[in-house]
């Protein structure tokens, strides 16, 4: 059975260009709860560690700078099949790939500077949630 819940930030592009409404109506409209959110800016060792799965990619000093670029809001998003529906709704890592309509497809300015993050498991759904919240931020 699949979880009901995943994780998300709105990423500093999207903060930036003042898209922080838009994106949270986006997913209140598409039947996501917040269960947990807060804007907080990462540090160079947070932004490696959140994203150590692509440690030895090319891109990673550049997606560490940008993402510790500005500052971010986490939120911790609960539905039914949480983790597939939302990576449906922020659309495809590129922008330029990304389905109309979608929250990448709205916003995203850049492959790098994709507006969100989505989890990609129920696991790493609850890693990152760990990672940006304490038990008692989350509700
Ligand atoms: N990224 C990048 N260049 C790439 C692929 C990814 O800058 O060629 C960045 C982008 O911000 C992406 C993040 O690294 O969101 C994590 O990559 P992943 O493949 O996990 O994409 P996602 O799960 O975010 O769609
Ligand atoms: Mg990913």
């Amino acid at each position: 059975m699949n979880g009901t819940r995943t994780f998300t930030m709105i990423k500093p592009d999207a903060v930036e260009g003042g898209h922080i409404g838009a994106i949270l109506e986006s997913i209140n409209s598409n039947n996501f709860r917040i269960v947990a959110m807060k804007m907080s800016a990462l540090s160079k060792v947070e932004a490696e560690t959140f994203y150590a799965v692509h440690r030895e990619r090319p891109f990673f000093a550049d997606l560490v700078e940008y993402m510790t670029s500005g500052p971010i809001v986490a939120a911790v998003l609960e539905k039914d099949n949480a983790v597939e529906d939302f990576r449906t709704l922020i659309g495809a890592t590129n922008p330029a790939d990304a389905a109309e309509g979608t929250i990448r497809a709205r916003f995203a300015t850049s492959i790098a500077a994709n507006a969100v993050h989505g989890s990609d498991s129920d696991e790493n759904a609850a890693i990152e949630a760990a990672f940006h919240f304490a038990g008692r931020e989350i509700f």
